[in-house]
């Protein structure tokens, strides 16, 4: 048995320093970055901001309204040959990811897809965990069939496997295990990593080496979005900060409260309306219900299922972790999104927020 004693962090562990800035204002901020990528060769410009693979955040609506921001939306992997080929009229290739397991259905989704719909540039393959040999060896694979598609892959928290990935043809590496909105892969496994440290160690040894990264999970505000890119992040993914939103798709849950004052007119109880949507992981035994026909008796779900307030469209969402985003630049006196992790330093602390009022 070993120890790494050395210490990680999380989003929650560190605040940005601010630093002297010759910036006026946040809207002199530019947050449109781009990045050529290692083997497609692709070149691509945009906010590096994508919505997650996830039930009621990787959806068709949500795609068109992130490109309206210039943001990217990995669908989820349920999506139709047809629902794709339709999605291409209204956004551009550039702004969204078909996912695929490794499955051999899956693959014979992929191969069907890409052929129907040859614009199409990004692939996700993304698994639970990244470290298993087969899922190497499908990396491959697709490489091998798709020289000229940009491929993201993952989950991974380490350098060793960020590297050994790029190696065998991933152009993006997908970090983060553990930390999501509605994962519990810690809880039921015990595994995982600090996912600010995953992405500063992830992130240089994919530099190194010509890649990309993208942090995915754990953002649970606009802060921490700031975070991930100052740590060396070229994407950050989000799940929960965008679920909850007319564009995931969901159904709206009306639950009707009976509250402690009298409405003057009846003399009665007045009853409250909250509106929620339910989320759920993408392994949680809701997910697997949906798309698998129940949890296989080998595995334990490792997501969850809650019900979150609905929040309306996606729009004021967006532009509030655009608008954080841009003012942590404006701190760190960084003039474009590129500069920001240049322009990082952070700082240790015990604690990151006053909460009298929460
Ligand atoms: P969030 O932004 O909600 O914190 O994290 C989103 C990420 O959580 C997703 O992109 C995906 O990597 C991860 N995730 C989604 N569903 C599940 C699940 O059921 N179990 C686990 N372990 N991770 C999940």
């Amino acid at each position: 048995m070993r120890i790494i004693d050395d210490v990680k962090l999380d989003f929650k562990d560190v605040l940005f320093l601010p630093k002297r800035s010759t910036l006026a204002s946040r809207q002199q901020v530019d947050l449109t970055r781009r990045y050529t990528f290692k083997h497609s060769r692709h070149s691509w410009s945009g906010i590096p901001i994508m919505a997650a693979n996830m039930d009621g955040v990787g959806t068709v609506s949500m795609a068109k309204a992130l490109y309206e921001q210039k943001l990217f939306t990995t669908l989820v992997k349920s999506l139709s040959n047809e629902t794709i080929h339709n999605l291409l009229q209204d956004v551009d290739p550039q702004f969204f990811a078909v996912s695929t397991g490794t499955g051999e259905k899956d693959w014979l989704r992929l191969q069907s897809i890409l052929q129907e719909n040859p614009t199409i540039r990004f692939i996700c393959i993304d698994v639970a965990n990244g470290y298993s040999e087969h899922f190497g060896n499908f990396v491959e694979k697709v490489r091998q069939q798709y020289p000229h598609h940009t491929i993201i892959a993952g989950n991974v928290v380490t350098a060793d496997m960020t590297q050994e990935l790029i190696l065998r043809g991933a152009d993006i590496i997908k970090v983060g295990i553990g930390p999501g909105s509605v994962c519990t892969t810690r809880k039921q496994t015990g595994v995982g990593f600090p996912q600010l440290s995953a992405i500063i160690e992830c992130a240089d040894a994919a530099h190194g080496l010509g890649g990309h990264i993208i942090a995915d999970g754990g953002c649970t505000n606009p802060g921490d979005v700031a975070k991930a890119f100052g740590a060396g992040a070229d994407f950050v993914m989000l799940g929960g900060m965008l679920a909850g939103h007319d564009e995931g798709e969901g159904r709206v849950i009306e639950e009707h409260y009976i509250t402690s004052h009298l409405n003057p007119a009846t003399n009665k109880p007045t009853i409250e309306v909250k509106q929620f949507i339910e989320f759920y992981g993408m392994s949680s035994a809701t997910a697997m219900e949906k798309h698998h026909g129940g949890v296989a008796e080998y595995r334990s779900s490792e997501g969850k299922t809650v019900r979150i307030p609905y929040k309306g469209p996606i729009r004021a969402t967006l532009l509030d972790i655009l608008g954080g985003l841009r003012s942590t630049c404006t701190y760190v006196g960084a003039p474009t999104l590129k500069q920001l992790s240049k322009c990082t330093t952070f700082v240790r602390v015990t604690q990151q927020i006053n909460n009298i009022f929460s």
